[in-house]
């Protein structure tokens, strides 16, 4: 019993040990992962003195390894403290309780070395040497784990209901590792005081904690632990075959032990090489995984941003085109007034100069409409006015509206449209008419020599108003972007100054809202553009 006993409180050092230098190794940036690592150090001094304890052949050196356990020992509820605090983010807060603690430590860690704390050993149970609690022990019982280990628990059960998600898993992980380390090693103290009622299989628990603590340090990578295990056995494998062959009689036995030693180096080193490679691969992945996270996230915060800014900006033209339109209507009605000689007659140069104002007025007030719509369509207030009417009646209207300006700049036109047939469309006329007249001026605006050719067709249930010119066309990879927002071609400022680049985009989202299809074809820069409205027929 007392062997298997021995050799098991030697493997829970070995536990501590290469579980806490993994947690180190693994997660060094992380201070909370340094405090387990000291954690675990504390436990592993406990766990090896402890060992060398159990196997001393003297009283004398039994009770030197008793002071060395309990100098170990004294550490535990500090640093465990201190690993607490920091995965619950209030070490801050608490840094004067924590520093007062180190200062209490350190008196009982001197105070552990003298006879105060352990003032020899006596046999009981199976053991024939285990330490003699003394008052200074006591004291420290007192202090560190009634004191420290409690008030950590307490901690960790409030930020365990506190938390959620990733963070209540590891504290979860901790209470289970603490009340599997402390439960387990409390179970030693009352045979320290002669009280053998309570068998000492605590150590048992105390053995599985560092599984469950360093579950709880490395952020619960489940395949670390599984790495960290495979690597334990074939350390332990490679021991038992050394030993063999230490204790090997015969040549024949040295020879095989030999042979079976070599071939589990060998898989030893391929086992660790592979696992090391599948680590590798699985950070390469984790990293990538969490960069992909924070660019998404990112991207969704300034996407956040940019809705509020859009909903702003919209609010915003919508107020001053509103504020705009006033005084611009009071422009226009006096510069007509003026015209009309209402007030004096006035000399053919002013007249003229009037009548520059009132055109311009009047440019304005429809970019101050585009402005208007704009916003209406962004903040979904458009309204459509909806009625059966002939398309064709439209487009003969916008035509002859428009024909001074095609006379003016010198261009030829043609409009083929069957006047037998109806076009009858379910639309807001004024919408249409807007949308119909918008890229009926552009034709204008952008053909500086040549004609236009209007059409107006129907077939299965659609109807196509179509324009083509002979103007400065559009190259092939502008076209997509045309009816952008703001959207203008690189030349169209040096044919075209006054132009928003709105025209297109409220087109666009004018016939989108009649469930139409607005488009545009060129074939290319000098030769000349076509625009598509194409319309559902009315039913009936
Ligand atoms: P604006 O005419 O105010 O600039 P639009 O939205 O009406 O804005 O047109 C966007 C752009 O599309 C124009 O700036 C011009 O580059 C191009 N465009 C429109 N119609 C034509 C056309 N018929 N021929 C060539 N380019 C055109």
């Amino acid at each position: 019993m007392l062997e298997i006993y021995t050799w098991s409180v030697l493997i829970t050092g070995i536990f501590f040990t290469s579980f806490g230098a993994f947690a180190y190794v693994k997660n060094s940036r992380d201070v909370s992962t340094k405090y387990f690592a000291l954690l675990s150090a504390a436990f592993a001094v406990w766990s090896y003195a402890w060992f060398l304890l159990l196997a001393s052949k003297d009283a004398v050196t039994a009770l030197s390894f008793s002071k060395i356990l309990a100098f170990g020992a004294t550490f535990i509820p500090i640093f465990y403290l201190s690993w607490v605090l920091s995965v619950l983010e209030i070490k801050e807060k608490r840094k004067h309780l924590i520093f007062f603690g180190y200062v209490i430590t350190f008196i009982f860690a001197l105070l552990s070395l003298t006879d105060f704390y352990i003032p020899g050993v006596r046999p009981i149970l199976f053991f024939p040497f285990w330490p003699v609690a003394g008052s200074g022990f006591t004291a420290f019982i007192v202090f560190g784990y009634i004191g420290l280990v409690l008030y950590a628990l307490i901690e960790l059960i409030r930020g365990f209901l506190h938390h959620t998600g990733d963070k209540k898993y590891q504290i979860g992980y901790l209470i289970l590792g603490s009340f599997l380390g402390f439960g387990g090693g409390a179970v030693n103290f009352p045979l320290m005081y002669g009280y053998d009622a309570v068998q000492p299989f605590g150590l048992f628990a105390v053995m599985a904690s560092p599984f469950v603590f360093s579950y709880a340090a490395i952020k619960y990578k489940l395949l670390d632990i599984k790495v960290v295990a495979t690597q334990f056995l074939a350390g332990a494998l490679n021991v038992i075959f050394i030993i063999s062959l230490i204790l090997s009689k015969t040549a024949t036995q040295y020879f095989f032990n030999t042979l079976l030693l070599g071939f589990v180096l060998v898989f030893t080193i391929l086992l660790l090489r592979g696992i090391k490679r599948e680590i590798e691969q699985r950070e390469k992945i984790e990293e990538l995984a969490k960069n992909l996270e924070k660019t998404n996230r990112d991207l969704e915060g300034a996407n956040v941003r940019l809705q509020e800014l859009d909903q702003l900006k919209s609010e915003f033209v919508s107020l001053a085109t509103h504020q705009i339109r006033g005084p611009l209507t009071a422009i226009k009605g006096y510069a007509s007034l003026l015209i009309e000689g209402d007030y004096g007659k006035i000399s053919a140069p002013v007249k003229e100069a009037v009548n520059t104002i009132m055109h311009s007025a009047q440019s304005l007030v429809v970019v101050v409409g585009d402005f208007l719509d704009v916003s209406r369509i962004e903040q979904g207030r458009m309204k459509y006015d909806l009625k059966v009417f002939d398309l064709k009646g439209l487009v003969h209207e916008v035509v002859s509206e428009l024909k001074p300006n095609l006379d003016r700049a010198g261009l030829g036109l043609t409009v083929t449209i069957d006047e037998s047939l109806e076009y009858s469309i379910d639309a807001d006329r004024v919408k249409i008419k807007q949308v119909i007249a918008n890229i009926f001026d552009n034709s204008i605006k952008y053909t500086p020599k040549g004609s236009i050719a209007i059409a107006l067709t129907k077939a299965s249930g659609k109807i196509l108003f179509s324009i083509k010119d002979t103007g400065i066309g559009i190259p092939k990879d502008t076209i997509p972007k045309l009816f952008a927002k703001f959207s203008r071609a690189k030349d169209a400022n040096e044919t075209n100054i006054i132009g928003t680049g709105l025209g297109l985009y409220l087109a666009k989202e004018l016939i989108k809202g009649h469930n139409g299809r607005v488009w545009a074809e060129s074939e290319g820069q000098g030769k000349g553009s076509q625009f598509y409205i194409e319309l559902n027929e009315a039913e009936g």
